[in-house]
């Protein structure tokens, strides 16, 4: 039996069974121990952002549920997801534990399960294991009958929390106070407003009630060059990186790129700035992607002569330029899919993933270019035992009728226009394939059994 509350990883290096070391001494620690103390993302990557006051809060969670073991969770999750049969659809994003994801029904990144979601309406509860602004997406492109639940409430995303509607209005209007409403002779508004997908859907309401836009990290310069035809400039949230990035490399000047931070007037620019601004980016980031340097890529290229590089594009402009290439997480993966036998690979992206991908390709040689295991720690709060709770909530027992725990809706003001937004990302490029799942053994670790190791799912 293993105990529940402990990542596999984090696990074998806090007994010494493996090397490495973590980024928090807290990562033994069980989530659900986060849910009542202070409030914050819990141990991992974005653990030292503040955690914005309105964000949801978990309840206890049952103590069956925080003592069970492992093997106990999985057969509870298991019974209960035979019972509910077609009824019940769990999505897993890529960034989760594997402990979850063995039971997800598809594995993908954020926009890719809300397109599950999408087009599996027989479900009545969609288990979205994943992060707070994913499961409203999923609501958003889900039939109105239909629950999306999020097994912890807790499970935000630092960096889609960095960008409130309130200081995106209160830059709006700054803007607008600049540069008014009315389109120049070319018919281009002043501000075109484009939110990537990691974001609340207040926010993405916004972009759909302002002539704006969504986009991924898989179509951010499709949406860009959309944007650039409709607007002076582009009023870019919440990432700076993934717009700098993505600006960068179709051609725009860092100079005409001025950041915006809320907490100061016009955003800390100058007017001027503004006025030549083709971008103006938001003062927000992920903490996971920003933990990568340079540094490590040079100590890799030292360590493994021949190493192929590839960083997600939320990672610093700094670390894009030196690496050999960027993309999304379905990039990344097509690319460890598409190489020759032998290969090696520096990865720059969330921990979970990397291992997971080193372990479906042992022909190859995977690592993260983050020598300490972080993971995302908004991810984190999923845990097989929120999981477990919610799937037996929807069974329901003898003593207990069954309910629909957690569930996440967007208010029918903020959805219609959202949903603009969503369809003007998918007019301006087709929508990526769903991932469907497949067995996928992985190497067992000295003294832990085989079906501790095994992940039911694509990643
Ligand atoms: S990896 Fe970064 S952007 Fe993704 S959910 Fe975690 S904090 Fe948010």
């Amino acid at each position: 039996m293993t105990i529940a509350s402990v990542d596999r990883t984090i696990q074998l290096i806090t007994t010494g069974e493996t090397v490495g070391s973590t980024c928090s001494p807290d990562l033994a620690t069980a989530p659900w121990e986060f849910d009542s103390g202070t409030p914050g993302y819990g141990p991992g990557s974005s653990m030292g952002d503040v955690i914005p006051t309105g964000s949801p809060r978990q309840g206890e969670l049952p103590e069956r549920y925080r003592t069970a073991f492992t093997e106990e969770l999985r057969a509870s999750i298991r019974a209960a997801k035979e019972t509910l049969g077609d009824r019940v659809l769990v999505l897993g994003h890529f960034y989760q534990r594997d402990e979850v994801l063995q039971h997800a029904d598809f594995v993908g990144d954020s926009f890719q399960l809300a397109q599950a979601a999408r087009s599996h309406p027989e479900a009545e509860a969609i288990v979205f294991c994943g992060v707070h602004f994913m499961a409203e997406t999923a609501d958003l492109l889900s039939g109105p009958e239909q629950a999306v639940i999020l097994p912890n409430l807790a499970a935000g995303c630092s960096m889609a929390d960095m960008a409130d509607i309130d200081s995106v209005t209160e830059c709006w209007e700054q803007l607008e106070d600049l540069y008014g409403t009315e389109p120049d002779a070319d018919g281009r508004v002043p501000v075109i407003p484009v939110t990537y997908m990691n974001s609340s859907a207040a926010l993405k309401g916004f972009c759909g009630e302002h002539g704006g836009i969504v986009c991924t990290s898989s179509n951010a310069e499709t949406v860009l060059e959309w944007a650039f035809e409709r607007g002076q400039r582009v009023l870019f949230f919440p990432d700076q990186h993934l717009g700098r990035n993505t600006a960068k490399a179709m051609g725009v000047s860092l100079e005409q790129m001025p950041m915006w931070n809320p907490r100061k007037p016009l955003g800390g620019s100058t007017a001027e700035e503004l006025d030549d601004a083709r971008v103006i980016l938001w003062h927000g980031f992920c903490s996971v992607h920003r933990r990568f340097t340079v540094d490590q890529i040079a100590t890799a290229r030292i360590e493994h002569p021949g190493v192929r590089v590839i960083v997600h594009p939320e990672c610093p402009m700094p670390v894009v330029d030196a690496a050999d290439e960027y993309g999304s997480t379905d990039y990344i993966r097509k690319a460890i899919a598409a190489a020759p036998a032998g290969s090696t690979f520096a990865i720059g992206t969330e921990i979970n993933l990397v291992q997971r991908l080193a372990a479906q390709h042992p022909e190859h040689t995977i690592f993260c270019l983050d020598p300490v295991v972080c993971p995302c720690s908004t991810m984190y709060r999923i845990h097989s035992g929120y999981l477990a709770w919610v799937l037996e909530g929807l069974v329901g027992t003898a003593e207990r009728p069954a309910e629909v725990i957690n569930r996440i809706t967007v208010s029918a003001d903020v959805a219609g226009h959202a949903l603009v937004a969503l369809e003007r990302m998918l007019a301006a490029k087709p929508p990526a394939s769903v991932v469907e799942p497949v067995e996928t053994p992985v190497v067992a670790a000295p003294g832990v059994s085989r079906a501790d190791t095994v992940v039911s799912a694509e990643a």
